[in-house]
């Protein structure tokens, strides 16, 4: 059984809508699928009309946080969409996603005298969840950066100018919003932090002393040494472990739909958790 438990449709910052995204999923052979957007539930607002009976579909949502002046993402799965305790937690999510897109275009704007208009960026979204990805999709199409992964190195990435994580909720506050809501609260993308092994045992620890249940101890394709490490680590700390692609948009051999593996037998997985 194949559940890819971390997704974007273009609600967030995927390419595709959530139709495509489980018609993908399907020739892909995922069995379970969490469409997991930054900060928003739009991609649920719909979905029964779409009738998908051969897909299981697990309501969840990627929240961003900090931890130590890094960015960090934590999924929450299993939500009750009707929460309206999500639903406060994600208005703050959007107003500061909304002043943080501003910050980041004015100090654009400023250090390299630039005239990026946000206007423009916020007109071409779906549902107006704007992030970093857009405004790197904006430096490409207007010649400022060469290409998405360049707008990201000089002007995005961490430590960058336009990086400005500081603005989100406390990691127990967003852990908390997931379990208030029903939810089981997972931390996406381990690897992703470059954190070494003292530092990201320590952001585990706190991330379970928060409340934090899963790990995402396979995040699309990676070393198997890999896994088993950080399943060793999860196992250590009893915590359940989760899988999923982090899939954005096709033509990602590394993050494609279901392609990630299984998890280490010792595991305990998260999808047991489900009701
Ligand atoms: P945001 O939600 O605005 O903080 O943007 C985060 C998203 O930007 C991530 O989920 C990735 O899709 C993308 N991203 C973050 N860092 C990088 C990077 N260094 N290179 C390419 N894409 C990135
Ligand atoms: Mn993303
Ligand atoms: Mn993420
Ligand atoms: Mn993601």
């Amino acid at each position: 059984m194949i559940y890819d438990l971390h997704t974007h449709s273009h609600f967030s910052d995927g390419k595709l809508s959530v139709a495509q995204l489980l018609e993908r999923a399907k020739q892909f052979q995922v069995d379970t699928i969490s469409i997991t957007d930054h900060d928003t539930l739009d991609a649920y607002e719909n979905i029964e009309s779409l009738n998908q009976t051969d897909i299981k579909i697990i309501p969840g949502l990627e929240l961003s946080t900090y931890w130590k002046k890094i960015g960090i993402h934590i999924v929450g799965l299993n939500i009750d969409l009707k929460s309206t305790a999500m639903e406060t937690l994600l208005r703050t999510q959007a107003n500061i996603r909304e002043q943080r897109a501003i910050k980041i275009i004015s100090r654009l704007n400023s250090k390299y005298q630039l005239n990026i208009e946000y206007n423009v960026i916020k007109s071409n979204l779906v549902n107006g969840n704007i992030g970093r990805p857009h405004i790197a999709q904006y430096l490409v199409e207007h010649n400022i950066a060469k290409n998405y992964q360049h707008a990201f190195d000089k002007y995005l990435s961490n430590k960058k100018i336009g990086d400005c994580k500081f603005d989100w909720p406390a990691m127990s506050v967003i852990i908390e919003g997931i379990i208030n809501a029903g939810g089981i609260a997972v931390l996406a993308h381990p690897l992703k932090y470059k954190l070494t092994r003292t530092k990201l045992l320590e952001l585990f620890q706190e991330f379970k002393d928060c409340g934090g249940q899963a790990i995402e101890v396979l995040s699309g394709k990676q070393h198997a040494s890999q896994t088993q490490a950080l399943a060793n680590i999860v196992n250590q700390l009893n915590l359940f472990a989760s899988t999923g692609s982090d899939f954005h948009q096709a033509n990602t051999p590394w993050a494609e739909l279901g392609q990630f593996g299984s998890l280490p037998d010792d595991c305990k997985p998260v999808w047991d958790q489900f009701n």
